[in-house]
């Protein structure tokens, strides 16, 4: 009998976390790592909400809290929702997890069954297919290519659904395309959902506030009023105030799901970190000049990354709408030789090729379920990036024919 679980052996470590601790590894051995593969702002975590952290420690606020959150913060999220995308929730239809990644876990480990299918669209953050495989369920990939601006079209989606289809997860703007839905785009797909009632949508609005040129960011409650019974929406403080390491996540929802969540989280980890929760208080009704300053600078560098990338012989990369990421094609570098020698037959390839070769860190396109392509996360330095640039150029020049 095999000691590990089979719902442990249908998963693999996420590929994002690995890349970067590779980085991280190679750095350590002494190598100049240029590390473009974490998906995480470089900025520090504003000060009023550093101090806010200090001031929690200080009160003796480092106890148990509720499981899904203090009242406070609930409060403070329902606020947001109002104020930012105009969706009214009471504090008893929101869940404040470990992340944003531990609402989606308990979300799907809440409902999915073995049987449910659940519809993800390709490229996708690298945790939904694995969480739902762990729930048991079946993960149905709709590619969605770069020609259609990597994003769901009504008529994929209406395609994909069948009677057991559970939930659509969408992610907009896009981890790892930056591509965002207008409000006319994110119409044609609620109407979808509102012609099969038997379909939840899981709205992952992390990006939120990282949409550039004037987009107005949307999520799916908020333009499709009628689909409020059956949405989770998820949001966090990781990348709007660079926060990834405190880990708050929060989701907003039908009370029955929100319950059934806090009931997985009581047996699980219990309560987000205390300290947390206060420093995300603070964030969300302390002064949000962080937002402005932190999109004007990844609005520079996406174009700077942009306009570089697509001066690369072979890389063609499109021009996205929001978050901190680009995911460039290399189709017409497939088969060619890199320039100590190795046969790029993939973007796993290119990307492990690039590293060897140039000290560049990005994550392979089939890690998100779209090939060939590969993501650059520049959540980094002008300076840094336009190294890193230059050595992508550099490599790209000594990729010959054979
Ligand atoms: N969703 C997406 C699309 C992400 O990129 C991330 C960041 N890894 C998360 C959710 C989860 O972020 P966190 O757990 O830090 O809130
Ligand atoms: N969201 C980030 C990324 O995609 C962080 C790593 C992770 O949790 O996957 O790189």
């Amino acid at each position: 009998m095999a000691f590990l679980s089979d719902a442990v052996s249908r998963i693999k470590p996420s590929p994002t976390v690995a890349m970067t601790g590779r980085a991280a590894e190679l750095r350590a051995e002494g190598r100049d790592i240029i590390a473009l593969s974490a998906g995480e702002p470089d900025f520090d975590t504003p000060e009023h909400i550093r101090e806010a952290a200090k001031a929690a420690i200080d009160a003796g606020r480092t106890r148990y809290t509720a499981v899904d959150g203090i009242a406070e913060l609930k409060q403070a999220i329902a606020d947001k929702f109002a104020r930012d995308n105009g969706l009214e929730y009471n504090t008893d239809q929101i869940s404040v997890g470990t992340g944003g990644k531990q609402i989606l876990f308990n979300a799907l480990l809440a409902t999915v069954d073995p049987g449910d299918e659940v519809i993800i669209p390709a490229p996708y953050w690298v945790s939904y297919p694995d969480i739902v495989s762990l729930a048991g369920g079946t993960p149905v990939v709709l590619p969605c290519p770069a020609d259609g601006g990597f994003r769901l079209s009504p008529e994929a989606l209406r395609q994909a659904i069948t009677p057991a289809t559970k939930w659509l997860i969408l992610n907009s703007p896009s981890n790892p395309t930056g591509a965002a839905y207008s409000a006319d785009e994110m119409r044609a797909i609620t109407d979808v959902l509102m012609e099969n009632p038997h379909v939840w949508v899981l709205a992952d609005d992390i990006y939120e506030h990282l949409v550039f040129d004037g987009f107005r960011f949307v999520t799916p409650a908020q333009i499709e009023p009628g689909l409020i019974g059956r949405t989770l929406t998820m949001n966090g403080v990781s990348k709007a105030y660079a926060m990834t390491g405190w880990r708050i996540g929060y989701g907003a929802g039908p009370r029955e799901l929100i319950r059934a969540m806090a009931k997985l989280q009581s047996q699980s980890t219990s309560n987000p970190c205390t300290i947390s929760q206060h420093a995300a208080l603070a964030a969300l009704t302390g002064p949000q000049d962080y937002i402005d300053s932190s999109r004007a600078a990844f609005q520079r560098r996406r174009d700077l990354v942009v306009k570089g990338l697509n001066e690369c012989p072979g890389i063609d990369c499109p021009m996205p709408q929001g978050a901190f990421y680009v995911y460039p094609s290399i189709a017409d570098l497939i088969g060619r030789v890199s320039p100590n020698g190795t046969r790029i037959t993939d973007d796993e390839a290119f990307a492990a090729a690039l590293l060897d070769e140039t000290g560049v860190a990005v994550v392979f396109g089939a890690a998100f379920g779209l090939s060939p392509h590969f993501r650059v996360s520049y959540a980094a330095s002008d300076d840094m990036l336009r190294e890193a640039i230059g050595r992508i150029r550099r490599f790209c020049e000594g990729c010959q024919e054979q």
